[in-house]
């Protein structure tokens, strides 16, 4: 088959590779194979005149450049927190390449507007927040907690009588931003492209876990005065901890405070009746930044921005200019909600993910990630220590109290390739972090990554 847009048979050579990735996958190395020089060997050629086969650079790309791959897919890959994909979203994903959907605009792509919109109610539901809130599908948690963090900045200065959209921050109310010791690196980011920087926030100190502590909150508030916006989370990207959220919402709305949620993939604890506890009080916030592409397993990229004043959301997103108003009003149009003008239809993935998992597949699926997480901390723990409580999909694992000990297991893992996972400092200490968050790791995918674990831990104490 084919006609002016189909090339049938280079698609099906894309779709042999890619299954061919995808049925190769648990039985390869799961960290990547070649090194930069070799990469740049096999692609570095120098630009043609006359451009060159379609069929071969996609050879080259699948052969050579797999070798380059890290198995991030795989069901052994326990790096940073990263999750794989669903075969229904995976799927989805195809078709929404193949459909190339400009989502800015529901003029442009009414059925990804309507599929998102949908999307978002699932999304509110499942999480059990306010169903009036703002929506927006961003690139990933760095964008969400940035979207929400500009809605918090025009809601606060608009209630103390600044338009920030229209008069930028220069010569506004200062504004006092509240984070935890353990806020994510994307949080000092999103400050710093907002216009606050990165010095000027107000810290309050954690406790072993990672939480905030909620008496240190009161105490930071009680000497603050005017606009304030405070970023707590739910999940630390170490040890999967929670601040204690019902608390920290009370402290902050006495102080009329604004506050944000970094639920990146905390947040998705709400799904589970088992896990629900961890995330009290996670309703109360006033923006939340969350994740589709780690946990509910979405190829990259997907994060979900939600702000609950959807005025103040869509007032510090909109870019609706006269020649785009194409539409009578009820249509969502995305560029409203998300700072992309245009983008991809990454809603798509998560619609598809959704509909096919239904709200017992969502539950099962943290469930399911949870039980792996103390599964894999019950068969190290003879032979290291957890360093942190697991309460959730996170590890953290050191061996023979030695930081380089430490180090050489993770080295020692990440070259035998039967799973991989990274390093990181907790508390002034070398950890192992591991991260169970794809939806295909089992019983028996965590029983052989312990085992090699523990043999590079023997062999190197040998
Ligand atoms: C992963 C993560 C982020 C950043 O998310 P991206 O999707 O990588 O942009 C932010 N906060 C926390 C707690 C995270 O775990």
């Amino acid at each position: 088959m084919s006609n002016e847009v189909l090339d049938e048979a280079l698609l099906k050579r894309a779709f042999h590779h890619a299954v061919t990735f995808l049925d190769t996958l648990p039985r390869r190395p799961v960290g990547p194979r070649a090194t930069r020089d070799e990469l740049l060997h096999a692609l570095r050629a120098p630009l043609t005149e006359e451009g060159e086969d379609a069929a071969g650079v996609i050879d080259l790309l699948a052969v050579q450049g797999q070798r380059g791959t890290m198995g991030t897919p795989s069901p052994r890959f326990f790096g940073f927190v990263i999750g794989g994909s669903l075969p229904v979203a995976v799927a989805a994903d195809w078709l929404t390449s193949a459909w190339d959907q400009n989502a800015g605009l529901y003029a442009a792509s009414p059925i990804t507007s309507v599929a998102e919109d949908v999307a978002r109610e699932w999304l509110l539901d499942l999480f059990g927040l306010p169903r009036e809130s703002g929506l927006g599908f961003v690139t990933g948690c760095q964008m969400a907690n940035f979207t929400c963090l500009a809605a918090a900045r025009h809601a606060v200065l608009r209630d103390h009588g600044w338009d920030v959209e229209e008069k930028g921050l220069q010569g506004a109310p200062r504004v006092n931003l509240v984070l935890g010791a353990e806020a994510h690196i994307t949080i000092h980011v999103a400050l710093r492209f907002l216009g606050f920087g990165t010095s000027t926030s107000l810290v309050v100190p954690t406790d072993e876990q990672g939480r905030m502590h909620a008496g240190e909150l009161r105490k930071t508030l009680a000497g603050v005065q005017g606009p304030t916006i405070v970023c707590a989370q739910a999940g630390n990207v170490n040890t999967g901890a929670f601040d204690p959220l019902r608390e920290i919402a009370g402290i902050a709305r006495e102080h009329g405070g604004w506050l944000h949620v970094d639920s990146a993939f905390g947040m998705w604890a709400a799904a589970s009746r088992d896990k629900r506890a961890l995330t009290d009080g996670i309703d109360l916030a006033d923006s939340w930044a969350t994740d589709a592409h780690k946990w509910l397993n979405v190829p990259y990229d997907c994060g979900v921005a939600i702000v609950r004043d959807a005025q103040a959301h869509r007032a510090s997103m909109t870019s609706t200019a006269a020649y785009l108003q194409q539409t009578s009003g009820a249509e969502r149009d995305p560029v409203d909600w998300n700072p992309e003008f245009s983008r991809r239809a990454r809603g798509l993935t998560v619609y598809a993910a959704l509909r096919t998992l239904g709200r017992c597949g969502v539950e099962d699926l943290v469930d399911r990630l949870c039980a792996r997480a103390r599964q894999i901390a019950e068969l190290l723990a003879p032979h290291a220590t957890i360093l942190n409580d697991v309460v959730l999909n996170q590890v953290l694992v050191r061996f023979g109290d030695s930081d380089e000990l430490t180090r050489a297991v993770i080295a020692g893992v990440q070259q035998e390739g039967t799973c991989w996972l990274g390093g990181t400092s907790w508390h002034g200490m070398g950890a192992m972090r591991v991260s169970i968050s794809n939806w295909a790791t089992t019983e028996e995918d965590v029983e052989r990554s312990a085992a090699a674990i523990v043999a590079i831990l023997r062999s190197l104490r040998a």
